[in-house]
């Protein structure tokens, strides 16, 4: 299946759905109304960080130094609050290009029915919803198990990714941009790119929520 092609009204609702299923507190101070108040957001110091890679560039709004970033990712992985790390990647000023395929680094399926969500795919249709863009949900997934031992926790997750057969995506987008929440080493996006680059597909771009210095 081909990815859902995202417009503003889709964003829109996509929004409506967010504020139906997760109640608005702040995850900075508690304050009731809003997932990340305006005080608190203008406390997220924005380091929009362009990190040249071997196969592009990946971009990054916010350290993950910063203790509120981390209750925000926090809270996106961990809690089912995907809301405040939606409106956090609204703000970092990507450049984006108008009808741009935005594929979510995948999750395993275990993690999925568990948080009932793919993070980097809910930031990759908040990006999408601001170009008139699509996201490719099906493009990459997770196979096997996670359980390999001696390898560093990043070697084991890039080593379980890999390309769905058939390759889901069109082949029209002016760009195609890699998502995650987090990027720390760089393996998982870079294994994501080269497994796209072999089904025909260029990367050279990739954006997160945040770094980890
Ligand atoms: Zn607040």
């Amino acid at each position: 299946m081909v990815g859902n092609r995202s417009s503003s009204s889709l964003k829109t609702r996509f929004n409506q759905l967010l504020d139906c299923l997760y109640p608005h507190i702040c995850i900075g101070c508690g304050e009731i109304g809003t997932a990340l108040c305006e005080r608190c957001m203008q406390g997220c110091a924005q380091e929009l960080r362009v990190l040249t890679v071997d196969w592009g560039v990946v971009e990054s709004g916010y350290s993950y130094d910063y203790p509120l970033i981390q209750q925000v990712v926090h809270a996106l992985k961990e809690q089912g609050l995907p809301r405040a790390a939606a409106e956090l990647v609204a703000r970092c000023g990507y450049s984006l290009k108008p009808g741009t395929c935005f594929i979510p680094v995948p999750i395993a399926r275990k993690r999925l029915v568990a948080r009932g969500y793919n993070q980097s795919e809910v930031l990759a249709m908040e990006l999408a919803g601001q170009c008139n863009g699509f996201v490719a949900r099906h493009a990459l997934i997770r196979v096997g198990s996670s359980q390999q031992r001696g390898k560093a926790r990043n070697e084991r997750l890039a080593a379980n990714l890999s390309i769905r057969r058939g390759l889901p995506i069109p082949h029209a987008a002016p760009e195609y941009v890699l998502v995650d929440d987090v990027i720390t080493t760089g393996t998982t996006l870079a294994t994501c790119a080269q497994l796209l680059q072999e089904g025909g597909i260029k990367v050279s771009r990739g954006v997160t929520l945040a770094f980890a210095p």
